[in-house]
């Protein structure tokens, strides 16, 4: 989140629960197996276990999974072993409490943790997703590929982005994934490549002894747009069929205006074949007065 915070949408600008099940009931109908659940935090919306359990009752959706931020997470564990949610990712940049603070400017780092432990308790997969920011947290590279040692998580270091939400210029990255795997090479020569699964978009290792596995994500240099086969839906129903582009199609318009299924499937199709070839493609693509800048808050990971 940016520091100064965001500018909130009037609710009639949000698609409504209804309208993000009719959706993803169309495209799950159209092949799509696996929904994820980003934000922002998912867990800040009222309501939000009615949605996940009417996710989860469709047919021909395989895995349903979130992405949160963990601080409000813990109490609905159970409730999300029981409806079927099989992973979930966690965003963490720190072990360390007070730089947790800092870049989160929130006391919540116990939450996180207690939502990782009720998590791993009740045979949910974890992930934990963390950005690496130069002169943030590059000393808990370290420290968070050593928390695979005891527990069966998936750590996975994600290049920074330019979707800092503020505006300011990009200055470029300085911790790349050659420079991260490097950096947990250097603590652990015995880490192993291991095959990644199809369509991954993470690079995955492994250090022998260690319960859990690496990942890194070239989100910037995007080496792995070739075996991407993601969509995103924003909260104002932007479809995007890349992180980088500026929004393709609006869905929650198109069915306001009272468009039909076979109409939007038709839509929906004509979006996914003009797919940019990758994330510069879509990067550039965008109009110049709307460079890569929007928070991450709100497109989701
Ligand atoms: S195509 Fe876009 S969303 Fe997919 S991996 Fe590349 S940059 Fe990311």
């Amino acid at each position: 989140m940016p520091e100064e915070g965001l500018n909130w949408l009037s609710r009639k600008e949000l698609m409504t629960y209804e309208e993000m099940l009719q959706s993803c009931a169309l495209l799950v109908n159209m092949g799509i197996e696996k929904i994820r659940i980003t934000g922002g935090e998912p867990f800040v919306r009222k309501d939000l276990m009615q949605l996940l359990t009417a996710l989860s009752a469709l047919p021909g959706l395989n895995e349903l999974t979130l992405t949160t931020n963990g601080v409000l997470t813990a109490p609905y564990v159970p409730e999300l072993k029981r409806i079927g949610v099989t992973s979930v990712n966690l965003s963490l940049d720190t072990l360390d409490a007070n730089r947790f603070f800092s870049i989160t400017k929130r006391d919540e780092f116990s939450k996180v943790m207690e939502t990782m432990e009720q998590l791993l308790k009740h045979d949910i997969e974890v992930k934990i997703n963390a950005v690496v920011m130069d002169g943030k947290n590059t000393q808990d590279i370290i420290p968070l590929v050593e928390l695979t040692k005891d527990l069966p998580v998936s750590v996975r270091f994600i290049e920074e982005m330019p979707f800092n939400g503020d505006g300011h210029v990009y200055g470029g990255l300085k911790w790349d994934y050659v420079r991260i795997l490097d950096e947990i090479t250097g603590k652990f020569p015995s880490i192993k490549k291991l095959k990644d699964a199809a369509y991954s978009t993470s690079y995955n290792y492994h250090i022998p002894g260690h319960k859990g596995s690496i990942g890194i994500i070239a989100a910037y240099s995007r080496t792995f747009c070739g075996t991407c086969n993601r969509i995103r839906i924003t909260p104002q129903g932007e479809l995007k069929t890349c992180l980088y582009d500026g929004g393709v199609l609006n869905i929650k318009d198109l069915m306001r205006s009272g468009i039909n299924d076979n109409d939007l499937q038709a839509k929906l199709l004509d979006a996914f074949g003009s797919r940019p070839k990758d994330g510069w493609e879509a990067e550039h693509n965008r109009s110049i007065n709307d460079p890569a800048h929007e928070s991450m808050a709100t497109i989701g990971g």
